[in-house]
């Protein structure tokens, strides 16, 4: 276990904005868990749960307690037969990705080069291209703060939605840190017709091998060309939701001229689009410019302040607000107790 105090949160989140966090505790090890959590015991300090921070944000005061990150790796085969793997929680996701793709084994290969941890993955059922966590997952194995024990808990328990989950919705946010996760992957692979801009891709290039190995190629090349490397450009990837929408709010959007998706019975507005509509795709609000090949992405390119980044997404929600009627969420999680 690894204590620091006085760290920014800056310097350790993809946003990097954000005052400094009072202590930073990296954890290696199970045994670690106990021990960071009697210091956060003895010393009455707030905790919150760290990844690589692709998707929190720091606020301009910092956090006041401690900022636990997960730092346990490795990734292993439980049984190849039934194509189940478990991984640690602070693996990276992308290594996760790999490490089924190389055995041809399909269920996350769509959800290739999502920065973040194995750990955070689940918390807000993370998706790319058709895919989701969900999908696969089977267990995890997390450390439950309240009752101070290590649980498992199965896929039915982690009530599953878009961006919303057990972990991060309810009284239970925040509740769980996550140690390991199992998922279970399938023979085979995916088939056509893909989401658009894969299939775009697969046209374009004439591609018909969509092996798990291929479609993860694929996907790496369209994200390169339109996502921000974390390494690089400073974002949180999608900062705002996609709006889920009744039948009926469905049908008058329509009415209104706005792209519906239907699929499964679920209705949604690509909140990208909206933003593209609004004319407001390449504009720069406070520091911040909204990505000009994915209008969803909010890019930090000067801006130092998280009071900067409210006044960016406040005014971005009214010209939206204004010209559609729907009020914008943010995804991204504010460091907070
Ligand atoms: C350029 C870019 C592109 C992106 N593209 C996508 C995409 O295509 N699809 C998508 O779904 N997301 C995307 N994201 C968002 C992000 O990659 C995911 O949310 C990812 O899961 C974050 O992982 P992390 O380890 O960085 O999480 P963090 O930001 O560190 O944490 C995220 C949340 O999980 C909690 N958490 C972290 N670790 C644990 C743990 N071990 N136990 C319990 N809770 C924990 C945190 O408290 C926080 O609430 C993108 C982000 C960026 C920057």
């Amino acid at each position: 276990m690894k204590i620091q105090e006085n760290v920014p949160i800056s310097e350790i989140t993809t946003m990097r904005i954000g005052g400094n966090a009072r202590y930073l505790i990296d954890v290696f090890a199970k045994d670690e868990i106990i021990d960071a959590f009697k210091f956060i015991d003895e010393n009455k300090l707030k905790f919150f749960f760290l990844g690589e921070g692709a998707n929190s944000i720091g606020k301009d005061e910092g956090f006041s307690g401690v900022i636990l990150r997960n730092r346990l790796q490795g990734v292993e085969t439980l049984d190849e037969k039934e194509r189940i793997i478990r991984g640690f929680g602070g693996e990276i996701w992308d290594n996760v990705v790999k490490f089924t793709t190389d055995l041809g084994w399909s269920g996350i290969e769509a959800m290739s080069a999502i920065p973040g941890t194995l750990g955070a993955a689940p918390v807000q059922n993370i998706g790319a291209y058709g895919q989701d966590i969900s999908q696969v997952i089977v267990e995890v194995e997390a450390f439950d703060t309240k009752t101070r024990e290590f649980v498992t808990i199965p896929k039915k328990k982690m009530e599953m939605g878009y961006r919303k989950t057990l972990f991060n919705f309810g009284e239970d946010a925040g509740r769980y840190f996550i140690i390991s996760v199992t998922l279970k992957l399938k023979n085979g692979h995916l088939n056509p017709p893909f989401y658009t801009s894969l299939q775009r891709f697969v046209e374009e290039h004439e591609i018909s091998d969509f092996s798990p190995a291929n479609i993860r190629e694929m996907v790496m090349k369209i994200r390169e060309s339109k996502l921000p490397n974390p390494k690089t450009t400073a974002s949180a990837g999608s900062f705002f939701k996609n709006i889920y929408l009744s039948n009926s709010e469905a049908d008058e959007a329509e009415a209104r001229g706005i792209q519906v998706f239907r699929s499964n019975g679920e209705n949604t507005i690509n909140t990208g689009w909206l933003i593209e509509q609004a004319g407001l795709k390449g504009k720069e609000f406070f520091g911040f410019r909204v990505s000009d090949k994915a209008s969803l992405i909010l890019i930090n390119e000067s801006a130092r302040s998280f009071s900067d980044l409210l006044k960016a997404e406040t005014e971005i929600s009214r010209i939206v607000k204004e010209k559609f009627g729907f009020e914008l969420e943010m995804e991204p999680v504010k460091i907070e107790a």
